[in-house]
């Protein structure tokens, strides 16, 4: 007798499976529940349950260069959104001892300690000097 793990194991061969797109994708049909939930909507009901269908079933194709290639896809508009959103909850966990300031030689972001007023910080980087003003 095959137990119910080795057939799941048979089934997926050949499947694509889960990605960052199926991840993003349940998150969001989360989302859209909760929103449903004090809202009471039938259009966020199909929305939801829609999403989660399209989903699973991408997980469950065959055609793995394609469901490959819109995974790329979405990475490409994904990924400036999650490094732009966890630089920004780095600069709230380091607000009270650090600021965030950009080289303008090299257009690399600094973090530097707080020395309030306007003073010379030099870039790790490009080796320039440039002048940091710090007010809070
Ligand atoms: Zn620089």
């Amino acid at each position: 007798m095959e137990s119910l793990k080795n057939k799941l194991i048979r089934f997926m061969v050949g499947r694509y499976g889960i990605d960052q797109l199926y991840y993003v994708g349940l998150f969001m049909a989360l989302g859209l529940m909760l929103i449903n939930m004090m809202v009471h909507s039938t259009i966020l009901m199909i929305l939801s349950n829609g999403l989660i269908l399209l989903m699973v079933l991408r997980g469950f194709s065959r055609n793995i260069s394609r469901r490959r290639m819109e995974n790329e896809k979405f990475l490409k508009l994904w990924n400036p959104v999650k490094k732009a959103g966890r630089i920004f909850f780095r600069r709230i966990k380091d607000i009270r001892g650090y600021r965030y300031r950009k080289c303008p030689h090299c257009q690399k972001t600094l973090k530097l300690p707080i020395k309030r007023g306007k003073h010379m910080a030099k870039c790790p980087e490009c080796k320039e000097t440039f002048a940091v003003r710090v007010i809070v």
